[in-house]
């Protein structure tokens, strides 16, 4: 068994001696998971990217010029996607790790702690927590950042995201509580068009909205007058909150009223009534599933929807949620929803003759790459290693302690893998990881920082 050392650091010094736009990478001798439905998985293949963008993948490529990475030993599999995660909470990570209610977390975080933050400690939540989503492999995140106190509070978010070089996805939201500029939703439009000009550049914009007025009351509730904000701007929705009956109601009117649609995320989704799914299904809604968030919080049924999305043809996205209480990786959220909807599959069928209908591997590896994309709204940009597509991807290395012999691909990144074994994460094409080190990071400075935002945040009284 041939292994190298896929990332050495001369190979990173040759990639950045090159001019990035022009530059080429080429793979050789990986195990491909492509996500693609009509590639597969290449035993032996090479990837080439060219500048920003994956331009081929197979057996034995040839690219003249190219910087080559001798990949040998290990899998190289698209970035994950997450469809939805507050990263401004991100210096208050596992604060509450037993917390066992919605209102627990809503009191504490969003009426509390919320409502002290400074548009710096927006900056340094955000930043910590796509750095972190980098280090393991979630290489597109959408923050849900619905702490748009000011219009300073949304810029230090976004500059945050984009100086860590994530494929970033800003869904803004005003505060729940407390004292706030009452700039959003109409701010959103100054945001487009400082940061989110181009069709082709690494951040995205969204709306966020909330399902019902039960949580913050009727201004951030979704209904026509935020999808008419969200249209005029050719901006998507992110819709968090989504569970129980209110929310089965306000999915019927919304369907009535023509703004659900494939540019409509739900997120949750946890104990909606069938009409519900129906009325989501019929419009192409997408679905961001939390399985930690739904099952440890305890939000609604607790079940990850999941069953509920397949049954009416919707093929879900994974989300992290809230670092204050749940783990910040993918691998947590594939596990745990790969577990969960399996105990329910056999379950339901338990002491009968009924045969289980299990979710298999592929299919979760599915929902946290391109699905999520698709959810994301960024179907045709990442989220499978297809030529023409971004060059957003891990490598894997199959043949560490834990992962030892490479025998199933797939099996081997939704069960056996974890931050420590991508050697490599590439977004947009460039180096963001190398060698099992998240690059351009002073990580003494951003501990500082991260402590001094945290100490802030907690001795300050909320308001
Ligand atoms: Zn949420």
């Amino acid at each position: 068994m041939n292994v190298n050392d896929t990332t050495s650091a001369a190979v990173l010094e040759e990639l950045r001696r090159r001019p990035a736009d022009r530059r080429r990478i080429l793979f050789t001798g990986a195990t491909v998971v492509t996500m693609d439905p009509g590639l597969g998985v290449l035993d032996g293949g090479d990837l080439l990217v060219e500048g920003d963008t994956i331009t081929a993948v197979g057996p034995r490529l040839d690219a003249a010029d190219a910087v080559v990475v001798d990949a040998t030993g290990t899998i190289l599999t698209p970035g994950f996607v997450d469809t939805h995660r507050h990263a401004w909470e991100a210096q208050l990570r596992r604060i509450m790790p037993d917390v066992d209610d919605l209102g627990g977390y809503v009191m504490a975080t969003l009426a509390g702690y919320a409502t002290v933050y400074r548009p710096q400690d927006m900056y340094i939540g955000t930043r910590l927590a796509a750095l972190t989503a980098i280090d393991s492999g979630i290489t597109t995140m959408l923050d849900f950042s619905h702490n748009s106190r000011t219009r300073e509070h949304s810029d230090a978010a976004v500059e945050a995201l984009r100086d860590t070089g994530i494929r970033g996805v800003h869904a803004s939201m005003g505060p729940h509580f407390g004292d706030w500029d009452r700039q959003w939703p109409g701010d959103l439009a100054r945001l487009r068009s400082r940061y989110f000009s181009s069709d082709d550049q690494l951040l995205t914009l969204r709306l966020a909205t909330l399902a019902t007025d039960e949580i913050a009351g009727p201004a951030l509730a979704y209904g026509p007058e935020l999808a008419r904000v969200a249209r005029e701007l050719g901006i998507g929705v992110s819709v968090d909150a989504v569970f129980g009956t209110a929310s089965s109601d306000a999915v019927l009117r919304w369907a009535k009223d023509g703004i659900l649609g494939p540019d409509v995320t739900l997120i949750h989704s946890t104990g909606l009534t069938p009409e519900a799914w129906q009325a989501m299904g019929g419009a192409g809604t997408t679905v961001a599933l939390a399985p930690t968030s739904d099952a440890q919080i305890g939000l609604e049924t607790a079940i990850p929807a999941v069953d509920e999305a397949l049954s009416v043809g919707i093929r879900p996205g994974l989300s992290i949620d809230v670092e204050v209480a749940l783990a910040s990786d993918m691998f947590t959220q594939m596990r745990a929803l790969h577990a969960i909807q399996r105990m329910r599959a056999v379950n339901g069928v338990h002491g009968t003759d009924r045969q289980p209908s299990r979710i298999t591997t592929h299919d979760v590896l599915d929902f946290a790459t391109l699905q999520g994309a698709r959810t994301n709204g960024l179907a045709g940009v990442t989220g499978s290693l297809t030529p023409g597509k971004k060059a957003d991807l891990l490598v894997i290395r199959a043949e560490d302690l834990n992962n030892m012999p490479l025998n199933d691909p797939i099996g081997t990144i939704v069960l056996g893998s974890d931050a420590r074994n991508i050697s490599a994460v590439l977004i947009d094409g460039e180096p963001r990881k190398w060698d099992g080190q998240v690059l351009d990071v002073d990580l003494a400075a951003l501990r500082g920082e991260v402590h001094a935002s945290r100490e802030y945040v907690l001795n300050t009284p909320a308001v």
